[in-house]
């Protein structure tokens, strides 16, 4: 009786077993699979990944204590409920040391960088940001250096380092802070450029502010934008690049957002920009990248 007992335990822990094998399998699949499709679904660029990260690029923080995985410090006090979803969902280590980064990506008075500025939250025309900087990553074609809010600028500098980390090493800043005066130049010679194929004023300006902001509703005189690319001029074009694409999926972790999405044009009233990234602090950027939401749809439901 004893053997037999023991023969049926054994039958029967073996379909317990490959149960418990397979699953485990599936569990590591399904892992796999999900890591693969959020973090690393470029192979023209995540080759490069693979290195070890180039420290070069970040040697002045080598000494510290923290080798880049601050996202899974208990101490950071940074870090919210909202950062353990970017954890358990996006689950990318930063490539370079963010440790002396991480107060401009996160920053403590976040809610000062959700300016909301569009076609009906014009600002006024003698708003200036304070505390603007050089932007480092100006495009160096003999243009001026272009300017940008400082915690913003430095957050822009972490993306574009982690950027080069991946094989994105081309793409440079167009244009970033302009001033109300700059934009009403801008629209202006916009406006005389097509106003013969239009029978009035008001109907050009209409046309044109489809792709040229009307002074005042321009997100550039905020200061937390920069345009940026790998081509001669912007365009819709730059969107299937993998650079574009490494920056649309990474932005957020640098607290940047891609502000004019193609699915979100009709919110937001302005075309598809794969190059125009906003500055909004990165717990709000992870929201409205898990949750596919554009700043008017995020703002309105928080
Ligand atoms: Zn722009």
């Amino acid at each position: 009786m004893a053997n037999n007992n023991s023969k049926r335990k054994n039958r029967t822990n073996y379909p317990l077993i490959l149960a418990t094998v397979l699953t485990t399998a599936a569990v590591a699949g399904a892992i796999f699979l999900v890591l693969t499709a959020l973090g690393h679904n470029d192979t023209h660029i995540s080759d490069e990944y693979s290195n070890t990260p180039n420290q070069s690029a970040v040697s002045e923080s080598t000494e510290s204590k923290n080798n880049g995985s601050s996202l899974s410090e208990p101490d950071n006090s940074g870090i919210d409920e909202t950062s353990q979803s970017y954890e358990e969902y996006i689950g990318v280590e930063y490539a370079i040391d963010i440790t002396e980064w991480e107060q401009y990506i996160e920053p403590e008075n976040a809610d000062a960088y959700l300016i909301l500025v569009n076609k009906t939250h014009p600002l006024a025309s003698d708003y200036v940001p304070a505390n603007m900087v050089d932007v480092v990553y100006t495009r160096k074609d003999g243009r001026a250096t272009q300017k940008m809010v400082y915690t913003a600028e430095k957050a822009l500098q972490a993306f574009l380092l982690e950027a080069a980390e991946y094989g994105v090493t081309d793409v440079t800043v167009t244009s970033a802070y302009r001033s109300y005066s700059k934009q009403s130049e801008i629209f202006n010679d916009n406006v005389n450029k097509n106003l013969s194929k239009f029978a009035t004023l008001e109907e050009c300006e209409e046309y044109v502010s489809t792709f040229s902001a009307r002074p005042g509703t321009s997100e550039h005189q905020t200061g937390l934008v920069c345009d940026m690319h790998n081509l001669s001029s912007a365009g819709a074009a730059f969107g299937n690049t993998p650079e574009a694409k490494w920056l649309a999926q990474n932005a957020h972790r640098f607290g940047f957002i891609m502000r004019y999405a193609e699915d979100k044009t009709d919110i937001t009233r302005i075309i598809y920009e794969p190059w125009h990234f906003r500055y909004v602090g990165r717990k709000a950027a992870t929201e409205m990248y898990l949750s596919n939401l554009c700043l008017e749809e995020y703002l309105e439901n928080r």
